[in-house]
Order: C-alpha cells, then structure tokens, then sequence
C-alpha cells in the first residue's frame, strides 16, 4: 500500500521542513507523547496528505482523534500481497481481477454499462485468504489499504463507530485509490433485528449503507472500492446486498492448493528443511483434506517443530547452542504428530451451507 513507505518526519523541521505551528509543535518535538485531544501528530498529518501542520481542506471538518484511530488502527501498512502468495482460489483470483481490478487499474474504460459494482463481497469459512485477496487487490493497483473487523466498530468504540465510518470514507477518498476491507460485516449489516438493538448499532448500519453509496462508481474519479467478507453471508439483509451485488465464494483450498501451500514452506523451494517423498506429500494432501488455508498454515508450523523438539531431546535443554545445521530435515512423521493437535476447523456441514448460497447468490463466470 502506498502509505508504507512514508519517512519519518525530522523532528526539528516539521513534516515539510518549513514553518512548525504551535499545536502541531508539540507533537513533533515529543513524539513519544499521547497527543492532546484535537491535536493530530505530524506524522498523521503528513500520512492524510497535509503540510505545515494543516489537514487537507476535505479532512478539516473532522474530529482529529478519530482521524487519528482511523489511521493508527485502520490504516494498513503491512506487507504487500501479490496473486501468487495466495495458493488455489484461481477462480476468485480472475474474477476478482476482472470486476475490480482492471476498472481500478482504467476507469475511463469501466463506465456505463462496465461500470464496477459498488462493492464485493467475499463469503466463506474462516482462513481461507478472504483477507489476503484483499490486499493482493491493494498491491495490485497500488492503492491504500484499510482493513477493519466490524466487531471493533460494534464493540471496540461503543457508539464512536459511526463518527469512525464517517473519517474511514472520507479519509480513504482523500487517499485513492483505495481499498476498503470490511470483516465480518455481517454484524453491521445484518438482516436480524436484534431484540433491544440499539439507537446506536442502527444508526451505525444507516451510516455504513450511506457511505457505501458513496462508493458508486458513477465517476471515474471516485476510486474507492468496498470489499466486505463474511463467514455468514445468510445474515446479510437485502441492503446490504444490493450494494455488493457481486458475491463471491472462497472455498476451503483444493489438494492442489494444499499441495502448493507445503511446497512452498519446505524442500527446495522453501525455506525449512524437509525430507519427503512425493508419495509422503501425496499422504499429507489427502490427510489435509477439509483444512482451510490458515488450517493448513498452523499444521505446517507444528509439523516444523517437530525436528527442533528433537534436537532438543538429543542437547538436552540447551537449546540456545543448537543451529540450523544440527536440525533433521521435516519428515512426514511429523504431519502426523501435527495433525493430532491442528485438525480441520470447519464442519462438513457448514461447508454445505456455504455452497448452498452460493448456489443461489455467488457470482460464477
Ligand atoms: P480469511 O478468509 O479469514 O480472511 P485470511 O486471508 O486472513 O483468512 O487467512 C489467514 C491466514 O491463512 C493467512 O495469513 C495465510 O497465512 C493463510 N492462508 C489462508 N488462505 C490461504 C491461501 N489461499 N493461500 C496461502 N495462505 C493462505
């Protein structure tokens, strides 16, 4: 994402070097400190795009603290994601490409009647790189990235989510093209009316709904596109759905992904030491059967373990003496012991359900 890279500000000369106004001083000559209420530090400043201590004219309006969590907590600036990173999903992987990421990439071509959909909605279970093609997207056409668990805007910042809505939008509209991830918005936009549900959780879902409009792709200048994800899609109401018409299924990974995803960790080509036949990994793969890709990503980790507890056994404890060369390779009994404690995470039964909507809502070529 392209905040990432950002310098650090030199603290004596301000973000651009130039004039320091007094209540942005105080932040840049003590960084450490918490900053004063209404008072945005430098570095925030300078990631929304401000100069000399000045919010961009659009971000004026708001409130600086919630300016300064959107950033600081929503703002993504983690590594960079590329399509290959993200083993199987190869058909969500080219539609995601097609619906968002070309018109991204040339909205003059993408109006009218190829103009993107508002938003996208990922469905399906748990760890199965729902997150990942969402910053894959970013990567991709070098777009800012947010990513925020709806949870946390229930819950986390009670009765603050709205006002938080309200500086994510406008901030990632300052800042296109971008991209906006939203987990779990099912509890936002939920279908359910919860029994006693609240002025403030209703007013959260009209805001959300509000500023996804926002979103429209009616001008080929307004690059902000919504991805929301979901592990229970049957919650979203018809609101919500209208404004991710696209909805596409990310299934757990095939024996070929989870073949991938091994490969990539061990042997030759990755970076842990592995001694297993193709037949050994022929085993693994139809054992794995059922495993998500973060399943899949905990399994490969306790199986590595195995070759360090050994080691450990022959050295007794001293385990800061042992290197990497005193190591065993990886073998297959090790899946074996990893397995045992890293089963599949998901029932065969959801995985019904799963295909059961997409039967009926989910985007297909
Ligand atoms: P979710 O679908 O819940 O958003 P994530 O994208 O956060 O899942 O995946 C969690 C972790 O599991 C990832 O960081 C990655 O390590 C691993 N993972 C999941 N799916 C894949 C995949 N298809 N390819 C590679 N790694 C994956």
């Amino acid at each position: 994402p392209r905040a990432a890279g950002l310098a650090r500000p030199n603290p004596k000369r301000g973000v651009r070097g130039g004039f320091v106004p007094p209540f942005a001083r105080k932040a840049v000559e003590d960084p450490g400190s918490a900053p004063e209420a209404g008072v945005l530090s430098a570095k925030i400043i300078e990631l929304l795009g401000g100069s000399d201590g000045q919010l961009p004219e659009a971000l004026q309006k708001l409130d600086p603290n919630t300016l300064e969590l959107v950033c600081n907590e929503i703002l993504d600036t983690s590594s960079l994601v590329q399509w290959d990173d993200i083993a199987g999903q190869e058909h969500a992987k080219e539609m995601v490409q097609e619906v968002v990421v070309w018109p991204m990439l040339n909205p003059h071509l993408f109006q009218g009647a190829r103009a993107p959909p508002k938003g996208l909605l990922l469905f399906g279970p748990p760890g199965t790189g729902k997150t990942l093609i969402g910053k894959a997207i970013a990567s991709n056409i070098s777009a800012t990235f947010f990513n925020i668990s709806s949870s946390s805007l229930v819950s986390k910042w009670i009765g603050e989510g709205e006002k938080m809505v309200r500086a994510l939008f406008a901030v990632a509209g300052h800042l296109q093209p971008a991209v906006i991830f939203i987990d779990e918005i099912d509890s936002i936009l939920t279908a359910r009316k919860a029994e006693g549900e609240h002025e403030a959780s209703r007013r959260l879902k009209t805001e959300m709904l509000v500023q996804m409009d926002g979103c429209s792709p009616d001008s080929a200048e307004r690059r902000v596109l919504l991805v929301g994800a979901t592990n229970r899609p049957q919650e979203l109401d018809e609101a919500a759905r209208r404004r991710m018409p696209k909805q596409l299924y990310i299934p757990l990974p095939c024996a070929a992904a989870r073949r991938q995803m091994v490969n990539r960790q061990l042997g030759s080509a990755g970076a842990v030491k592995a001694s297993m036949s193709e037949a050994d990994i022929a085993k693994l793969v139809v054992k794995t059967d059922g495993y998500s890709g973060s399943d899949m990503k905990n399994l490969i980790q306790e199986a590595c373990q195995g070759p360090v507890r050994d080691a450990v056994a022959r050295h007794g404890s001293a385990i800061a003496k042992i290197s990497e060369e005193d190591l065993r390779p990886v073998l297959l009994k090790d899946f074996q012991m990893a397995t045992r404690a890293q089963r599949a995470s998901v029932e065969p039964s959801e995985i019904a359900q799963y295909e059961q909507y997409n039967s009926k809502h989910g985007a297909h070529f």
